[in-house]
């Protein structure tokens, strides 16, 4: 049967992009349909807007150090208006840069609503579209817990495009958008607290940079409320909210923010005209391959909720396209070492296993810690603290870990997950010369373990 195209990829995020561009490059007849907005979560309401927002609370830090530098400033003032407006100009202009990028590989691009009509058959706005292969990459939602008032809340959707900066804010979570928004909103001047369900955020990171953190953003007065959720929302009478916790006690904010994390974005798809299932957990099934319970039908990204990253959506398309348009360059994804930041402040960049990972793993560990004031601050009172860490499998010496909290660890930790990609062990770190002052040099000095432990040590 003629197909009236060979791939017809549903949202153009991170992964669907990648995958409609790469298979529409090897020769496939493409479409791809959008139903909001060009690039997806990452350039509209994710990584982009975020990072430029916490660039914009970073200012907040430069100008504290700058007494330190021989700068006298005047008080600074503050505009949120003119960050979010320069900030939506730069998302249109990659909004642009994404449609460009579709049309000049020669996708067909559909702005609509795109919902399954069959195994090969999609309907966007009352138009029916057949199609050899159909990959689902329609993303993810935030989730609000169903508390009462819970409509009075905010999730990152709304957040970027506030009219104003909240003086009180209360950010619900202890995950990546948790810490991120509760480090823009305090380093753009709002009261901000962090409430979190259990005793300590950033569940799964390592425990000492988990703690590290802790400490730091005490040091720069966030209020942090552990083993603390919100039981029920209210509308006071001059407008502010009042949330009260479990345990009773109230909190008045301006704004409740919650980040606890995000569904897949399965809404009027249509699933129920295939055979695609979804797993325990709600999320399209797949396997190794990205193929649903329907032979035609595949899905990447968010939607299938195995790493909510960026360039893990970027790789699952690249990965689709090659094996359906060019199986001779196909390789699968990589799951492994996937190196990864937090963009608090200070921001976390990790690698590679945890030091909990690797011991429930059954490795016997040499862990190297170093925790230093960072030259910058020398000449400013700011008593800030970088913590790296690495962790060492004592009888192979490979480095399993590299976790770091203190400034550009982001960019610090990429080059590191190379290193661990290629097996490097603390004897090729060690003789690894260091650029000569930075802090990443710390990485390749770290020479007198802070503890041994595990499965070689005896009890
Ligand atoms: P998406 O990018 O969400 O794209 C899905 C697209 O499908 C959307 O445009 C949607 O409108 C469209 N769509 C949905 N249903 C339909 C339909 N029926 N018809 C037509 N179109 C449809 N990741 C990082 O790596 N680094 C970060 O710093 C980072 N920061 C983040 C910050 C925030 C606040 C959030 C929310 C996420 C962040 N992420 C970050 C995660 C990252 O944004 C996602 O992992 C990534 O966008 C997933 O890509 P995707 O292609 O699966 O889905
Ligand atoms: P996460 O899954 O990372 O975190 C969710 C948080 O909310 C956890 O602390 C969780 O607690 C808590 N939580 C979940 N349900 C409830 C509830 N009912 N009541 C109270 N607390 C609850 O989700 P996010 O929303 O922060 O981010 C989604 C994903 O987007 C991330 O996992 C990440 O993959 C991606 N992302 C990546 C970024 C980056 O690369 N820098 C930045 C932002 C997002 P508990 O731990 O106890 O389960």
């Amino acid at each position: 049967m003629a197909y009236d195209f060979d791939l017809f990829v549903i949202g153009a995020g991170s992964g669907g992009v990648r995958a409609a561009r790469f298979a529409a490059g090897f020769g496939a007849k493409v479409a791809v349909a959008e139903s909001r907005y060009l690039g997806g979560t990452c350039v509209n309401v994710g990584c982009v807007p975020k990072k430029l927002l916490v660039y914009g609370a970073h200012v907040a830090d430069e100008l504290e150090q700058a007494a330190g530098y021989g700068w006298t400033l005047e008080e600074g003032q503050f505009d949120w208006g003119t960050l979010i407006g320069n900030k939506n100009r730069e998302i249109e202009r990659l909004n642009g840069i994404y449609r460009k990028l579709l049309v000049d590989s020669g996708v067909t691009l559909l702005e609509g609503h795109a919902r399954l009509t069959g195994p090969h058959e999609v309907e966007v706005d009352g138009q029916r579209h057949t199609a050899e292969r159909i990959l689902i990459a329609t993303g993810g939602w935030p989730q609000i817990p169903d508390i009462p008032g819970k409509e009075l809340a905010i999730s990152s959707n709304e957040a970027f495009y506030l009219d104003t900066l909240p003086k009180r804010v209360l950010v619900v979570g202890g995950g990546y958008i948790a810490v991120e928004f509760a480090g823009i909103f305090h380093g753009l001047g709002a009261r901000t607290s962090l409430l979190y369900r259990g005793d300590l955020f950033l569940r799964g990171f390592d425990g000492s940079v988990r703690q590290h953190l802790k400490e730091e953003l005490e040091k720069r007065g966030m209020d942090l409320q552990f083993n603390s959720d919100i039981q029920r929302i209210d509308r006071q009478a001059d407008g502010s909210l009042k949330a009260t916790l479990k345990e009773g006690r109230t909190l008045e904010a301006d704004c409740i923010f919650y980040a606890t994390g995000r569904r897949p974005m399965l809404d009027n798809l249509g699933l129920e005209h295939t055979a695609v299932e979804l797993d325990e957990r709600g999320y399209v099934k797949v396997d190794e391959q990205y193929q649903t319970t329907e032979p035609s039908i595949l899905a990447i990204g968010d939607v299938i909720g195995r790493v909510q990253l960026t360039p893990v959506a970027l790789a699952e398309g690249m990965a689709v396209a090659r094996r359906l348009f060019k199986p001779e360059q196909y390789r699968p994804v990589d799951y492994r070492g996937i190196p990864t930041a937090v963009f608090s402040q200070p921001p976390i960049g990790t690698v590679g296993l945890t030091e909990e990972e690797a011991l429930d793993a059954g490795h016997a560990l040499k862990i190297y810690e170093s925790r230093f004031r960072p030259m910058k601050l020398t000449l400013t009172d700011v008593q800030e603290k970088t913590l790296m860490k690495l962790v060492v499998d004592a009888e192979t010496d490979r480095v399993l870990g590299c976790h770091m909290v203190g400034p550009d660890a982001g960019e610090i930790i990429q080059g590191l997950g190379v290193a661990l990609k290629a097996g490097a062990t603390k004897q090729q770190f060690d003789e690894t010369i260091g650029v000569h002052p930075t802090a990443a040099e710390e990485f390749v000095t770290l020479r007198t373990a802070s503890r041994e432990m595990g499965a070689s040590k005896p009890a």
